[in-house]
């Protein structure tokens, strides 16, 4: 039991060998890849269970939006006044906040009237909320300019681990003036991609001019939750950022990592241009109410390119990020990703498992069955954990983990088996005393020899030994003294033939070696040989003294003498008898 535990935590030491070359040979990234695949997957499934809050309200510039603007009012982009007029008409419904999803810039085509109308809004209504962005523009295109203190977050990083290294810009896209004068509620729109081009994370805070600023929609979460914000926030040892009573995990550049409530379009929409009719006394029927909502400003038509690719769809408007963004903030629920602790703990007993199932289980069938049926509730767990939990448990390198182990314990298993059947063969086929091969195998190998030499036509041959006078042998110098002798002359033997020739102990004191592809001259050749040798080896006896034993040798060869393996071996005993009758120590061949 103590060994196959043993073999158990070999193999999983030889995993974690592999695993540490893998990681050290840069593919972890391949793994990473994988295993954010089956994050969208759970995130995919998981999706259909988590209802988007009825708090949130879109008004979308919708392709119908786009259109309608196109024939009514003009070339893209809107007028900004129309934006003023948006929010005063839905101001009147009280709602909680209203924030645009877009950067009203500074550009030589601005209009200062529309501008003014707008930032006028701004400076009416202290729940309106806007965005901004940041990038790494060089300053020879433009003068990174500092912002005003009142839209900075100040943070204390008690974390060892959040550095926002990918969340630091260099540069600012100014945004008109008066709007800046009006508002400390703008927010900006960064997000941070995966290396597959998939949005999985948003920065909750972004870094520049060494200063914090918030992210739109956390700014817009935080509001809806405690008016007005708290600006002084702090990233805690553990990586969490505390803001408005939540508790958000953040990953060393600051990102949350977002729960999404299903495919585009799971949110309250008004396409903008029912609002326009309606602003305009035609009767239109808006299907929402803005009170106590938190309305989004954004573009969904895809001729106006805000979309983005999530784990839960290929084409997903920016401001429904936004919305995600902020209903996880209401939620309180962001996905936690389990530590790396966690995920060789959870691959240690995934592998004790299946390297139990593997020394259990003899059929291969049942190992691979019960294998699977492992990974396949490994997997389900891990589903359960992201639906009840939004616990990120990592998938691939668990079960890639526990599958080198099922691997190497299933060569441990084979090396086992094979060496217990070479224990057994020996047993089978040699003689305990002498190590020679026993009668059978003589009578296999006598056999083989047979058929091997008629089908190619070719010739062998048979020595039979016997002792000589052995039975006195063992009288005077006792049964042990004789059984140690036996040793002798086998080793003798064994070790004046070819490895092709087959040495066995026929029976008692007797001796037979199988010489294939050998004529009878060589044959007797070499019996001459070994009766010389033995006959000149000192063997001990009981009283330290030594002495000698001789035998008697008869050999017999296919086809001349006999072509069955009974003949051979009759023939071969022949002349052992006729070399003992002429006085033993001897040779006959014929
Ligand atoms: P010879 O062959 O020269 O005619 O005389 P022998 O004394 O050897 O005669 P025989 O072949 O009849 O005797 C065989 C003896 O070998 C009998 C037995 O005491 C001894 N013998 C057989 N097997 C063993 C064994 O495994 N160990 C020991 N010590 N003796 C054995
Ligand atoms: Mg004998
Ligand atoms: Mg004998």
């Amino acid at each position: 039991m103590l060994k196959k535990l043993l073999y158990v935590l070999l193999s999983i030491a030889a995993a974690l060998l592999f695993f540490y070359g893998f990681t050290h040979a840069g593919l972890d990234a391949f793994v990473e890849g994988i295993e954010n695949k089956t994050f969208d997957l759970r995130q995919s499934v998981t999706a259909k269970h988590r209802i988007p809050s009825d708090k949130i309200v879109i008004i979308t510039i919708d392709d119908a939006s786009y259109e309608y603007a196109l024939d009514n009012i003009g070339e893209w982009p809107l007028p900004r006044g129309l934006y003023a007029d948006v929010v005063n008409f839905v101001e009147k419904q009280n709602p909680k906040l209203i924030a645009f999803d877009m950067l009203f810039v500074k550009s030589a085509k601005n209009n200062a009237l529309e501008d003014k109308k707008l930032a006028a809004v701004f400076k009416k209504y202290n729940n309106v909320l806007t965005a901004m962005n940041f990038d790494y523009q060089s300053e020879d295109l433009r003068a990174a300019q500092d912002l005003p203190e009142k839209l900075e977050i100040k943070l204390k990083n008690e974390s060892l681990d959040t550095h926002f290294e990918d969340n630091t810009f260099l540069n600012y896209r100014p945004i008109v003036e008066e709007i800046i004068n009006n508002t400390s509620n703008i927010g900006s729109v960064n997000i941070s991609r995966t290396n597959d081009g998939i949005l999985r994370k948003a920065p909750l805070l972004v870094q520049y001019h060494d200063k914090f600023y918030p992210q739109l929609a956390f700014l817009a979460g935080c509001t809806a939750l405690e008016t007005p914000i708290n600006r002084n926030l702090i990233v805690d040892k553990n990586s969490n950022l505390l803001a408005a009573g939540r508790k958000i995990p953040v990953d060393k550049d600051g990102n949350a990592i977002l729960n999404w409530y299903g495919p585009r379009g799971s949110y309250e929409e008004v396409p903008l241009y029912k609002i326009i009719k309606k602003m305009n006394g035609e009767g239109v029927e808006l299907t929402a109410d803005f009170n106590d909502k938190i309305v989004f400003v954004g573009m969904t038509a895809n001729s106006l390119f805000d979309l983005k690719t999530t784990p839960t769809d290929k084409l997903f408007p920016g401001v429904e990020v936004l919305a995600t963004y902020v209903n996880n903030i209401l939620d309180n629920n962001f996905v936690t990703k389990a530590g790396t602790l966690c995920t060789i703990l959870l691959s240690v007993v995934i592998s004790l498992i299946i390297g139990f199932i593997t020394l259990k289980f003899v059929s291969v069938s049942a190992m691979v069955f019960l294998t699977l049926l492992t990974y396949m509730g490994y997997t389900i767990f891990t589903f359960q954990m992201m639906k009840h939990f939004n616990l990120w448990v990592e998938l691939v390198s668990p079960l890639m983990f526990a599958t080198i182990v099922f691997i190497a314990m299933l060569i441990v298993k084979y090396l086992i088996k094979s060496k217990d059947f070479e224990q057994q063969y020996k047993l089978a086929t040699t003689d305990g005393l002498t190590g020679l091969y026993n009668h059978r195998y003589f009578q296999e190998q006598m056999t083989s020899a047979l058929e091997h030499a008629k089908r190619y036509e070719t010739e062998f041959s048979l020595i039979i030994i016997d002792i000589d006078y052995f039975k006195k042998f063992n009288d005077n110098f006792g049964h042990q003294c004789g059984d140690r002798v036996l040793r002798a002359v086998a080793q003798t033997l064994k070790k004046n033939v070819r490895a092709t020739d087959i040495v066995c102990r026929y029976g008692g004191e007797e001796m037979s070696i199988i010489l294939p592809n050998i004529g009878h001259e060589d044959a007797v050749f070499t019996a001459q040989k070994l009766c010389k040798m033995v006959s000149e080896q000192e063997v001990r006896t009981n009283t330290d003294k030594t002495t000698n034993v001789t035998i008697s040798l008869g050999v017999s060869t296919y086809p001349q003498d006999a072509e069955t393996t009974q003949g051979m071996i009759k023939s071969a005993d022949e002349r052992l008898y006729h070399a003992k009758e002429n006085g033993r120590n001897q040779v006959c061949g014929d």
